[in-house]
């Protein structure tokens, strides 16, 4: 998401009253009459601050994008990271600040024309008075939205239209290496909370039908009851973009986790997300088939086995997604 660069209040005012000062010079310079032109310099320095405070706040309003208009993943993304509601409300004091500020300038410009012209100057301190306060009253707002913009700096950059795969399964199964072996180029890498790496996501194409690969290390690689509330969040946003996910076993356990953790940790994502898993057994390369594994994939509908670093049944993946894909109806939402 991008939000323009947030003054602090005092950069506002500070560009506000020098080019009001400049404003003013112009009209020094120009065929006022002597008896007016206190007052009509004093005037134009009270429109001009006002225009150029509004004109920054509208700024700053305009070009942050509406958070409600955005994709679902977004909002629960922007939610997590730093709060919509915060970030509502800030937008909203940003707007009530143009408001006030434009009932300044009605307020004193009347008055700086119904004043004497010894007093056009005190009418002017005043109105930048009563500028200045209201620029403070949104100190905070204005910080929360340079907060926001260090947030929201690498979000993820999602393709809606692509059909998406999301891998889970613990640390060290072989996800990073199956998504390397499916992509092409190098995944791109985004901010994603409670992720260690970030989020990583990878592009292919077959049969003119474009296919995203997201990998979440840190995230779906690990108990979910272990998780608090936000961190929840974090994960369950990815349903908003999973078409399908791919959970991962390590059939050699080589990874460091049994098979029975690994297949709590497969029932749990099933539980959290109503999406459909294929489900995968790695580093078959590593190991002969056996009972204690027969157990585990027998518990399993018709489990796929590969070895992704040898890159061998990684085209059964791909045929799979082919055919969830076929029967796609429209996008996710
Ligand atoms: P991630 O943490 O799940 O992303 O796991 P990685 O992709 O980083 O893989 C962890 C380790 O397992 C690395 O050393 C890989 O080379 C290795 N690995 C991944 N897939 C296979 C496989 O199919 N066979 C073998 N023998 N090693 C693999």
């Amino acid at each position: 998401m991008f939000i323009p660069t947030v003054p602090t209040p005092d950069e506002i005012l500070d560009k506000s009253f020098r080019r009001a000062k400049k404003a003013a010079d112009k009209v020094r310079t120009s065929k006022v009459p002597r008896y007016q032109m206190a007052k009509k310099t004093e005037e134009a320095r009270i429109k001009t601050a006002c225009q150029v405070t509004k004109d920054t706040l509208n700024n700053l309003l305009d070009k942050t994008p509406q958070v409600e208009q955005m994709h679902m993943f977004y909002q629960d993304y922007i939610d997590v990271m730093v709060g919509v509601d915060e970030l509502k409300k800030s937008l909203g004091a940003l707007n009530w600040a143009v408001g006030i500020i434009s009932k300044i300038e009605n307020e004193y410009v009347f008055k700086v024309r119904r004043s004497k012209s010894e007093n056009a100057a005190n009418v002017r301190r005043a109105a930048f008075g009563r500028i200045a306060s209201v620029m403070r009253q949104i100190k905070d707002e204005l910080d929360f939205l340079d907060f926001v913009k260090g947030k929201l700096r690498n979000m993820p950059t999602i393709d809606f239209e692509a059909f998406t795969l999301v891998i889970a399964g613990f640390p060290n199964v072989g996800k990073s290496t199956l998504l390397r072996q499916i992509t092409p180029a190098e995944p791109k890498v985004a901010n994603y909370p409670f992720t260690t790496h970030g989020i990583q996501i990878g592009h292919f194409e077959k049969r003119w039908k474009k296919y995203q690969i997201i990998d979440t290390p840190g995230l779906l690689d690990r108990p979910i009851r272990d998780m608090n509330n936000i961190e929840l969040r974090a994960m369950v946003a990815l349903e908003h973009l999973a078409d399908v996910i791919l959970y991962i076993f390590d059939a050699s356990e080589t990874s460091g986790y049994p098979l029975d953790a690994q297949m709590r940790l497969y029932e749990e994502i099933k539980h959290v997300f109503d999406t459909p898993i294929i489900s995968v057994f790695n580093k078959m390369d590593l190991v002969e088939n056996n009972k204690y594994l027969d157990e585990y994939i027998s518990k399993l509908n018709e489990p796929l086995m590969i070895s992704a670093s040898e890159g061998s049944g990684v085209d059964l993946i791909i045929e799979e997604l082919e055919e969830f894909n076929g029967g796609k109806k429209g996008n996710k939402d």
